[in-house]
């Protein structure tokens, strides 16, 4: 079955349709590309995968025999050939080469007077070494152990010191073992030993075990190969011969600089096998190396390979490592790898290549993975350290930090006083801790999901965090951690969390410090100029708003006005408040809240200027502010001026089944409007005394929790107009501001259009959105997610990234109805999700406004909108 037409389908390397990776695979479009530029690229020629394939049915010989046999003599020109694999996506795998095809008994003379008679030899044995393993599909170990027969029989050091003798033996030894074990005669014309080279590869990849393999690393189960006939490089022979790999840049930081391996009379990937010690490539990376550099024997070598770097670099738009042979001095690159890089040297990399011209800014922002920039902000693990885990749980908030443990917020605090670093490791925290976590340098909890107190809280404060951990257990009454395996841990001991991984180590860990100027800022100030959507910060103190406005903020989208109660010396005036039982005592307690409120929003105000700050009114779950133990009972108890009995019946009687799903966010107001007019009366007090200072005048924004019907709104703002016409009455000045509703139940979600005729904005709380679409408590879900998201259930903790099917529809249904409401409506998301990649790109899809998250998460957001504008934009 000879195919006339079959030379028409195969390509040269050289030729520019070789750069259809899905065609020719991705090796050997890289090496074309390679070639375009100008680079030494062995002349080859590439089988695409469809013919590979036919190979793989009908054989080599039947399908392209005919044709091949003109190439391959032009090709090879008496020279010796490679086949090498070329799949789609490089990690999907493939056939190992095989190279020097080509020597028989006849050639070996012409190639021994090309290289010398031992050098020939050894490229002899080579082929019939990966012939025995890759064609004849024999034992790779009864291969080795017949090299190695062989090096003792020889008495020599190990196959590097087999002379020519030796090696003649040794080839005779692998076709009697051929003949023997797969009753093959090795064949004595070149033309079938590529046949049978390229049989075994497409029959291979065509086979039961490489399918596996390839479809467990995500390729789909009828994936091609193409294969790459490539004349061969040595690396063995006369002069400066050898093979190695050269690295354009340093993996860890990005910094452009050539280093490598090479080794000297060698093929492939010899030098990495670890046969003899490599040489280093230039005399900067010799120190700590023996030996001369590459760079000192053959210097127009080494600087061939640095022009070479820097010509792809232009050419191709990004970094390689190169595999490159050495013969006779003389250069050939025989493949490029894209470098490897952390994630602090992608930036560099990106950044370096647009400056340079290389790629466009866009294409610089498209290659960062936004969620990698949170190792720019945080402390993070040196790559070197080694770890020694001893529990895992969810990467809540990011970064590294070691310290002493200590199992209560009170030891923190101490820890912090002495200025010794602190792990407060707790079950779950709870608003009382929040002190403790201030002063705490990494937080471990037991329980919790993704929108946990103790994640939320750290993601505010920037503080590493692990939540979940189950496989830990605590015996407070003890004092003891017991890990994972079982080693016990003490208060005091050191231990680190990575709250990047969501690991936790044993010991202090060495760390590298945050980088927040150079390549990250010229990429985020990239971002900036090519987003559409606004990213604003969840801030609740003035710390997190000036981190926020580091991080070029639009503004404060979410500051959670219930968090500014929990210092000592405000929680106890706050549960005089909840527990007050008549109109009056409410009121007192109210008055003393008063002032602290109104400092609070002074501050923010101030720190914010000429930026929008969205004040959420009051949304405690009362649970969170009970008081919990006796003592905190009879604190309270002083200060009411009640006996603490009547405490303890108040607290009792204010107990919830569901606290989440209780006297929460605007249903305190309807059943107390006091409050919300306390807290509207402290932002118009704070706004008149900013603005009396001159600068851009504050116009607050100010916004109602968990909704579920207008009524509660129409309630809320009549209560709120009310204040504020009493404040501007007092001063004799407007006090004009804008009124938002956060969509955080599915009934406010169905009836926005209803909330946006009064609202001028709306505001997706997709914690508790989330928490309520799914039913599911997004303080105990921790317990159960990792099996739900392992056994496919939920791809992700919907906590994490939000949920577009369910979710998702209801913020566009609700989007939808509230646009048609009221047509200058302003949307934004303010739940966790603000901080998610993909839930900010359904932001910008769905043409929200702003997202706002929490400050350490902005340069994420950031970069992740300006990616979605561009792709909106179709420039991705
Ligand atoms: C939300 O529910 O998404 C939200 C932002 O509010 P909180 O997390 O304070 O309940
Ligand atoms: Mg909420």
């Amino acid at each position: 079955m000879i195919e006339p037409g079959t030379a028409a389908r195969y390509k040269s390397l050289r030729d520019p349709d070789i750069r259809a990776v899905e065609r020719f695979g991705e090796r050997a479009a890289r090496l074309g590309a390679l070639a375009g530029l100008g680079l030494p690229v062995p002349r080859g020629i590439v089988l695409p995968t469809d013919l590979v394939a036919e190979i793989a049915v009908a054989g080599a010989a039947a399908v392209v025999g005919h044709d091949i046999g003109a190439l391959v003599h032009a090709l090879a020109d008496g020279a010796l050939l490679a086949v090498r694999s070329s799949a789609p996506r490089r990690d999907w795998g493939g056939p190992p080469a095989i190279l020097n095809i080509g020597l028989t008994d006849a050639t070996l003379p012409a190639v021994a007077a090309l290289v010398g008679e031992r050098a020939a030899l050894d490229l002899y044995r080579r082929l019939l070494q990966s012939y025995a393993t890759g064609v004849a599909g024999l034992d790779p170990e009864d291969v080795e152990a017949i090299l190695l027969d062989r090096v003792k029989l020889a008495g020599a050091a190990g196959e590097e010191a087999l002379d020519a003798g030796a090696l003649a033996a040794l080839v005779q030894d692998y076709k009697t073992f051929l003949q023997d074990e797969a009753a093959l005669a090795f064949p004595a014309d070149p033309a079938e030993q590529l046949f049978a080279a390229l049989d075994a590869a497409a029959r291979g990849w065509a086979g039961p075990s490489a399918r596996l393999l390839r479809t467990a690393r995500g390729a789909p189960e009828d994936a091609g190969l193409a294969l790459i006939v490539q004349r061969m490089a040595l690396g063995l022979g006369p002069g400066m011969s050898g093979a190695g790999i050269a690295h354009f840049v340093e993996e860890r930081s990005g910094a452009p600089g050539l280093s490598g391996r090479y080794l000297a009379q060698a093929q492939g990937q010899d030098a990495l096998m670890g046969l003899r010690t490599p040489q280093v490539l230039t005399r900067a990376e010799r120190a700590g190396a023996s030996g001369p550099a590459l760079e000192d024997a053959a210097p127009v070598a080494v600087a061939a390979l640095v022009a070479a770097g820097a010509v792809i670099a232009r050419g191709m738009g990004d970094i390689y490592t190169l595999e490159f042979t050495l013969q006779d001095g003389m250069l050939h690159i025989l493949d490029a790898t894209p470098a490897r890089r952390s994630p602090r040297a992608a930036v560099r990399i990106a950044v370096e290549l647009a400056e340079a011209g290389a790629i466009t800014r866009a294409q610089a922002l498209l290659r960062i993975e936004p969620r990698s920039l949170a190792e720019h902000l945080h402390p993070q693990i040196d790559p070197g350290h080694r770890r020694d885990p001893i529990g895992r749980g969810l990467a809540a908030s990011p970064g590294a930090a070691s310290g002493r443990i200590v199992f209560s917020a009170q030891a923190a605090m101490q820890c912090a006083a002495q200025e010794i670093s602190a792990i407060l490791v707790r079950v779950e925290t709870s608003p009382e801790d929040i002190r403790g976590m201030h002063s705490a340098t990494g937080l471990l909890t037991v329980r919790g999901g993704m929108t946990s107190h103790a994640a939320v809280i750290a993601r505010g404060l920037g503080l590493p965090c692990i939540v979940g951990a189950g496989d830990i257990r605590l015996d407070l009454k003890a004092g003891t951690l017991k890990a994972a395996d079982g080693r016990i841990f003490r208060e005091g001991d050191e231990i680190t969390v990575d709250g990047s991984r969501g690991e936790v180590l044993a010991g202090t860990a060495r760390t590298v410090p945050p980088e927040l100027s150079g390549a990250f800022a010229k990429l985020m100030g990239w971002a900036d100029a090519t987003r559409r959507l606004q990213v604003r910060a969840n801030a609740d103190t003035p710390a997190d708003a000036r981190v926020s406005r580091g991080f070029n903020a639009a503004g404060i989208g979410l500051c959670r006005t219930e968090q500014m109660f929990f210092d000592a010396d405000r929680i106890n005036v706050m549960r005089e408040m909840i527990l007050a039982d008549t109109r009056e005592a409410r009121q007192r307690a109210l008055d003393k809240l008063l002032p602290m409120q109104r400092s609070d929003f002074e501050e923010l105000f101030e720190i914010m200027r000429g930026l929008p700050v969205t004040i959420r009114l009051l949304d405690p779950p009362l649970h969170e502010f009970l008081p919990v133990n006796r003592e905190e009972m009879r604190d309270l108890a002083d200060l009411m001026d009640i006996p603490v009995s009547q405490v303890i019946q108040r607290a009792e009687s204010l107990q919830e089944f569901n606290p989440m799903l209780g006297m929460r966010g605007v249903r305190l107001a309807v059943t107390m409007p006091e409050i919300y007019a306390m807290q509207a009366r402290a932002i118009f007090e704070a706004v008149l005394a900013v603005n009396a200072r001159g600068g851009a005048p504050v116009t607050p924004e100010i916004m109602i929790p968990l909704v579920s019907a207008h009524r509660e709104v129409e309630l809320v703002k009549g209560h709120i107009d009310a204040v504020a016409a009493e404040v501007s009455a007092e001063h004799g000045v407007p006090l004009p501001y804008r009124l938002g509703v956060m969509v955080e139940t599915p009934r406010a979600a169905l009836r926005a259009g209803d909330l946006a005729r009064t609202a001028q904005f709306l505001s997706f709380g997709t914690n508790d959105l989330t928490q309520m679409t799914y039913g599911l408590s997004r303080d105990d879900a921790g317990r159960f997610m990792r099996d739900y998201v392992n056994q496919g259930v939920f791809p992700e903790d919907p906590f994490h990234a939000l949920d577009l099917e369910g979710v998702g529809e209801l913020l566009l249904i609700a989007a939808q109805r509230g646009r048609e409401a009221n047509g200058d409506l302003v949307l934004g998301l303010c739940g966790e999700h603000g901080g998610d990649p993909a839930s900010v790109r359904f932001c910008e899809l769905a043409g929200f406004d702003y997202v706002s998250c929490s400050p350490f998460r902005m340069p994420i957001a950031q970069l992740a909108a300006a990616q979605a504008a561009l792709l909106a934009r179709g420039e991705g």
